[in-house]
């Protein structure tokens, strides 16, 4: 099925937006960004979160190190360089379409506070309505997931840690058609006796099924298991998820257009749109 007059989230991971030194490449958010330019009009809503903040900042602080062996206070340090950088490049290649987007920054507690919520809701909402693209990204500079990984103060149904799990609450929330986790890898591959398989579908992700993919051995890149905790929430949410390969040529196109690739997560309820 197309998703022509839908409501899509697009989930960049930092993979996806960087070169072979793990530095951020211009030409890779320029391409995301002609992708969704291009096809803008076909679709109803589209949101984008994104990571490559971190990696914005190695890349201006001409850091050789990848965003996962910093130390704590070097991430937010190298977050809080690279975020406006990172916003520098959507705006600048978005402008070219004459489409404006927003940046918003977002913590757990900002989910899991009402008020914060609401705040978060109406703004999203509006800009949604003003056809500007919100780009989203964890608020890397003050999140604290770190240095507290549980925090009490925030219910597991707003939990994120990490963008996949951001893209996937966000989608639930807006009642989304379609989110997009975009990676490095075609989709999830299930080892095999001969090597490994690309799973072309899912119909939403079981409890045993992400013990296997977390069990050693087998969750390869791509950070699948984190893509398919997001999947199993959208699925709740009755949102279809696909994962898919960001490095190749046209891939949020042929998504939209219904092409079989990556692997497709259906959902296992039904969705309310109000
Ligand atoms: N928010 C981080 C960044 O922008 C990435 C975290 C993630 O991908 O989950 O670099």
């Amino acid at each position: 099925m197309t998703y022509e007059k839908k409501d899509v989230v697009i989930k960049i991971g930092t993979s996806v937006l960087t070169n072979s030194k793990g530095w951020v490449s211009p030409s890779r958010v320029e391409e995301i960004v002609r992708q969704v330019s291009e096809n803008r009009k076909k679709i109803k809503s589209v949101i984008i979160v994104t990571s490559g903040a971190i990696a914005t900042g190695l890349s201006r602080l001409k850091i050789n190190a990848t965003p996962s062996s910093l130390k704590l206070t070097m991430k937010q340090l190298c977050a809080a360089v690279g975020q406006p950088s990172l916003m520098a490049m959507y705006t600048k290649y978005f402008d070219r379409y004459g489409i404006n987007v927003a940046q918003i920054l977002l913590t757990e507690e900002d989910l899991a506070n009402q008020y914060r919520y609401k705040n978060f809701w109406r703004t999203l909402s509006a800009l949604i309505e003003h056809d500007v693209i919100p780009i989203i990204n964890e608020n890397d500079a003050i999140s604290v997931k770190e240095l507290i990984p549980i925090n009490p103060y925030v219910p597991d149904s707003v939990r994120f840690g990490d963008n996949d799990r951001l893209s996937a609450i966000i989608a639930s929330k807006i009642k989304a058609d379609l989110l997009i986790m975009l990676t490095d890898v075609d989709g999830f591959m299930m080892p095999t006796k001969n090597g490994v398989k690309l799973v072309r579908e899912l119909r939403g992700v079981n409890k045993k099924l992400l013990s296997y993919v977390g069990s050693p051995g087998v969750l390869g890149r791509g950070g699948m298991l984190s893509k398919l905790q997001a999947a199993a929430i959208a699925s709740r949410a009755g949102v279809t998820t696909v994962i898919a390969n960001g490095l190749k040529k046209n891939i949020i196109t042929r998504i939209l257009n219904g092409e079989n690739v990556g692997t497709v997560i259906k959902p296992t309820h039904k969705r309310f749109k109000s």
